[in-house]
């Protein structure tokens, strides 16, 4: 992989993070000095999605990785970061079984985006209807709005379509 800044084929690899699911390597640029990770997913054996109809599916990180991707802001997460995202929420799945309730998954995936993208989260659960009534959906908008102060309001006003 070329640096994400400067284009240079010149990288130095620092360090190396293998789990069960993926390759991290951190790298930095010679050029330019940037800091950047590549990371190589290691197939897991895919493990079974519970759908609100009683259907099973399995998973498929990719299909979660476009919604999460849809769900974020352009100022928000990063693809890179989105990818991790979807493989730890993947490991921690894994490592409690092999089947898992639609539900349950997309609330996990909630929790970490939370954190890392506060307007995508709320994009991500709204889309996903995990919210039980529209008060704890302002209840959590409010939560966020507070939380986050450097979010102007047309960004919110985005929200609501
Ligand atoms: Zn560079």
């Amino acid at each position: 992989m070329n640096c994400p800044n400067c284009k240079s084929k010149q990288n130095k690899l620092v360090d190396i993070i293998i789990d069960s699911f993926s390759i991290v390597r951190e790298k930095t640029c010679i050029q330019c000095h940037f800091e950047f990770n590549t990371i190589e997913e290691v197939m897991s054996d895919a493990f079974l999605v519970h759908k609100k109809d009683g259907s099973r599916q399995q998973f498929d990180r990719e299909k979660l990785i476009r919604s999460l991707l849809r769900s974020t802001h352009k100022k928000g997460a990063s693809q890179q970061v989105i990818r991790e995202l979807a493989v730890e929420v993947e490991s921690q799945i894994v490592s409690s079984g092999n089947e898992i309730d639609s539900r349950l998954l997309a609330e996990i995936v909630m929790l970490k985006l939370r954190n890392l993208d506060p307007l995508g989260y709320i994009r991500y659960a709204a889309s996903y209807k995990t919210f039980v009534s529209v008060g704890e959906f302002i209840d959590e908008m409010h939560e966020i709005v507070e939380a986050s102060p450097q979010i102007p309001d047309e960004q919110l006003l985005l929200l609501i379509d």
